[in-house]
């Protein structure tokens, strides 16, 4: 992924995780909210005519009042589907619509679609429910991370990856290990030899195919889990078998009971302690570094407006936003052509501005109001800073947010801004 490509999509998860956001917290009185998950591969047409079918089968409904917003919301997706033309853009395409509870007994429809998620849809799902399906979604979102995994004990073993939140096992062995029963005839001293070959024939096997999978990907690797039970996984770390820059990489090791596939979702979950760690490390060392700067260099820049300065003129390296920043900017341009902005919380009204150069009036109505993020995101994408949202789930992270004004950056060179 080239380094604009990167600006684009962490632009867009931060779109996506805003409309997912508001997705979230809508309800419908009944199972009336509808969600539509199209894969690249999946032909419109296809789509409109599944879309016709749930269409009519939605007359059976027996609540009027339900039947009618599920065969809205359909027709409100039918018209969407008619902006794309024979196949859904890349990546594939989501809809939802229905008609959520707007309170005092008022319902809202809403509609919303969106497209090119930052992973590909695999398979075709129609969703109908008193929520909105939004966790496929919010999976491809979860924080980037790429991790190799390996679970085996002395019969099988399974190797896969973990991107994201998302489980993909990929290859698959099972060995020819005998039990510990011997044959009636054999010696045990050649039976012993027999078996411990076999072991180490497997364990060599199932490096190959780890080292198959991960040695090509070691630069993106964030590390390698390595599961099953004891002693199995420790003579296999411990005999060197795996490419010795895979063994490096080796974050832990976790007792799983099962092999097979399933058990690369238990090792997952067993690991959920170290991954979360993990995920935070990158936010971890970037707030290190800003309160380094802070205190005893000149490469730090905080609060919304020398953030803001910083980026206009290219200085900011890393642009460090609270993931729980919730701020829009409202810009007011007076009479005179001055610009000025102005901070404000997302639920309050845009007030009227007095310009501070020659207190002129802007109305309320003048002032140009978008979401913060966006709009910093949007300098940062023009001048190639790439932005990392800092999580508020370690102390540094919360003081981000708490002290900083949610808005930090990390300079090239000192500004004295
Ligand atoms: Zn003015």
């Amino acid at each position: 992924m080239s380094e604009s490509e990167q600006e684009q999509s962490d632009k867009q998860k931060y779109e996506f995780k805003k409309v997912i956001e508001d997705l979230k917290d809508y309800e419908g009185s009944g199972t009336q909210l509808v969600s539509i998950y199209v894969p690249e591969d999946k032909q419109i047409s296809d789509v409109v005519a599944h879309v016709t079918q749930e269409h009519s089968e939605a007359s059976n409904i027996k609540s009027k009042q339900t039947r009618t917003n599920v065969q809205d919301a359909l027709t409100s997706i039918k018209d969407r589907l008619r902006y794309f033309d024979t196949y859904p853009p890349d990546n594939g395409l989501v809809l939802f619509s229905g008609a959520v509870d707007a309170g005092g007994g008022q319902t809202d429809m809403i509609t919303e679609v969106l497209e090119s998620p930052p992973q590909s849809i695999e398979s075709f799902r129609y969703h109908c429910d008193s929520h909105f399906l939004t966790e496929p979604l919010e999976e491809m979102l979860a924080d980037k991370g790429l991790f190799g995994l390996i679970v085996l004990d002395r019969r099988e073993a399974n190797v896969g990856w973990l991107r994201g939140k998302r489980v993909e096992p990929v290859k698959s062995a099972s060995s020819l290990v005998p039990g510990k029963q011997r044959k009636g005839g054999q010696s045990a001293q050649r039976f012993a030899r027999l078996r411990l070959e076999a072991i180490d024939n497997f364990y060599q096997e199932v490096a190959g195919m780890a080292n198959d999978l991960f040695v090509a990907e070691r630069h993106e690797l964030d590390g390698i889990l390595v599961g099953g039970p004891s002693p199995t996984k420790d003579e296999f770390l411990d005999g060197d078998y795996l490419h010795h820059e895979l063994q490096d990489t080796v974050i832990g090791k976790f007792d799983v009971a099962y092999t097979d596939e399933s058990g690369l979702y238990d090792l997952v979950d067993a690991a959920s302690d170290v991954l979360a760690e993990h995920e935070m490390l990158e936010d971890k060392r970037a707030m290190e570094e800003f309160f380094e700067q802070l205190h005893d260099g000149e490469k730090a820049t905080y609060g919304f407006e020398p953030t803001r300065e910083n980026l206009m003129m290219g200085a900011v390296d890393r642009l460090l936003i609270s993931e729980d920043l919730r701020q829009d900017v409202v810009t007011y341009t007076c009479e005179n052509g001055h610009d000025e902005r102005e901070l404000l919380d997302q639920r309050e009204d845009t007030p009227e501005h007095t310009c501070d150069r020659c207190g002129d009036t802007v109305s309320a109505e003048a002032g140009e109001r978008e979401d913060a993020i966006d709009h910093l995101m949007e300098i940062a994408d023009q001048r190639g800073t790439e932005t990392l949202f800092i999580s508020t789930d370690f102390e540094k992270g919360d003081q981000l947010l708490s002290a900083f004004g949610g808005v930090a950056g990390l300079l090239r060179y000192s500004t004295g801004v």
